[in-house]
């Protein structure tokens, strides 16, 4: 276990997770210091909470190591390159995130933990994942990166079977030594590349989920970055790598034969290596990429132990969180479904996927990305497209090198009423059997305070389709 009790800990940042961290470090009897750069209100009413239980804080300096510390514990949040942690790294004081902190504070016998990383779909596959264990009677929590942090469930002392634990790609970067049962990662695109640096540290970080995995690495059959990540780890020994994919599997597979989710992975030499595990039909909603999270989900669960009905049972329970390819209605034969949470490219490719004919609300925050993979791959399907926001220009142009023919709306706005507007001209453009799908593919601070607002802005233009001026 890990002796805490009397160690000079400094903790790197206030704020959501550095408080709480701060409290659990004192409470196990660390010598804590928080170190945080601003000096503002928020953080001074937060400095005087925890100075109240005897923790040190300073204010307006977050660069310097204070002396005699033996061990940084930090937000996700803090880049890797920040002073503090060069100083860190030239006195050979080791750095940890807060999944760190939880994975060593576990006790003996604690639940182990499946694992899932991604630059999309995490959340949706997690909560899959915890839908099947406790339909199989486990007792379980979706853990991680959004919700509840791994560190409350592993100090809330409560006893678990196994945990479904999201990790970010942060969060991985400071968990050298978590060693989960077995992981999947999802996928791999551009993301968060200020953060890491590159492209091969982001995916680097993302490889870590594999590190010391017992029974199996999942991954994607459609993305041969993260198969790669699969050869280059250090894993247990009889660990196996376990693809999934949406076409017909090979042995040590999980994919689809038609319509029927089959697992060719871990199905007994009794019924012949292959098991049906649940139809497409049973995923919420059936979106090719969701089918892919289901098939993830499941090959984790499986790995565990999870028999196939427990399988179909938790898939047919679960539905996605608000705001992810939620439908909001079907007014003259076209459905309006939205997606705000497609806050990336790589996101609102795949739900453009999922639809035949779309007029595309798109727009927002571009957060630097390229948008000619994603206009190349939807053109075809594309009736239409609304755009909003503040980087329009760089979507623009994309359309015009790629789908010329297909007829946009540039609405040139970024006040909030704008998604009305959008609406009511998606309305205009769209043809009987159409959906209008509100994929943005960017950030929403623009316009929203966040995705949800922005969801829920389009939700309510919709309504007041149907019904114009009741919502007033
Ligand atoms: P995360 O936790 O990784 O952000 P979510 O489950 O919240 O993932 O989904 C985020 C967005 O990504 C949603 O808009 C959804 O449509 C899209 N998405 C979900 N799963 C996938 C996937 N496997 N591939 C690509 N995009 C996906």
């Amino acid at each position: 276990r890990l002796g805490l009790p009397g160690r000079r800990v400094t903790v790197a940042g206030l704020g959501v997770s550095g408080v709480p961290a701060a409290k659990a470090l004192h409470a196990l009897g660390a010598r804590v210091t928080v170190v945080n750069d601003g000096d503002d209100e928020p953080a001074r009413a937060q400095a005087a909470e925890l100075e109240a239980l005897g923790v040190t804080v300073r204010l307006g300096d977050g660069r310097t190591l204070p002396e005699g510390t033996e061990l940084i514990v930090t937000s996700p949040g803090w880049q890797p390159a920040a002073p503090l942690f060069r100083a860190a790294e030239a006195a050979g004081v080791p750095v940890w995130g807060d999944v760190e902190l939880a994975w060593r504070l576990r006790g003996p016998g604690a639940a182990p933990w499946l694992a899932v990383t991604g630059t999309n779909g995490k959340t949706t596959t997690v909560q899959m994942l915890a839908s099947i264990l406790a339909a199989a009677g486990l007792r379980t929590a979706a853990v991680g990166n959004i919700g509840t942090p791994v560190l409350d469930v592993v100090l809330s002392g409560e006893e678990y079977d196994v945990l479904a634990v999201e990790l970010s790609s942060y969060q991985l970067h400071w968990a050298p030594s978590v060693r989960p049962h077995s992981a999947a990662v999802l996928n791999l695109a551009p993301d968060h590349l200020d953060w890491h640096g590159s492209m091969a540290a982001y995916a680097a970080d993302k490889g870590r989920i594999y590190e010391g995995n017992q029974v199996a690495c999942v991954y994607n059959l459609a993305d041969p970055a993260t198969e790669a990540l699969v050869r280059e780890a250090d894993v247990e020994e009889g660990c196996r790598a376990i693809g999934f994919g949406l076409g017909s599997p090979r042995p040590s597979e999980l994919g689809v034969v038609d319509g029927i989710l089959v697992d060719r992975a871990f199905a007994p030499e009794r019924h012949k290596n292959a098991q049906e595990l649940a139809e497409v039909s049973d995923v919420h909603p059936p979106a090719p990429h969701n089918i892919a999270n289901a098939l993830a989900a499941a090959a984790l669960a499986r790995a565990f132990g999870v028999p196939p009905a427990a399988v179909r049972d938790g898939l047919r329970a679960f539905r996605p969180d608000a705001h992810r390819i939620a439908h909001v209605d079907r007014i003259d034969d076209v459905d309006y479904v939205d997606d705000s949470k497609a806050t990336n490219t790589h996101a609102a490719e795949a739900s453009l996927a999922a639809y035949e004919h779309i007029v595309w609300i798109g727009g927002g925050l571009a957060k630097g990305a390229a948008f000619d993979e994603m206009v190349k791959a939807a053109a075809k399907r594309l009736r239409g497209v609304v755009l909003m926001g503040a980087d329009r220009a760089v979507i623009r142009e994309a359309l015009a090198r790629h789908a010329p023919e297909v007829p946009v709306v540039d609405l040139d706005r970024t006040d909030t009423g704008a998604m009305a507007a959008a609406v009511h001209a998606a309305r205009d453009l769209a043809h009987p059997g159409d959906t209008v799908l509100l994929a943005p593919a960017c950030a929403s601070m623009d316009m929203f305070a966040n995705y949800k607002a922005r969801g829920n802005a389009f939700a309510e233009a919709v309504r007041d389709l149907r019904a114009p001026g009741a919502g007033q």
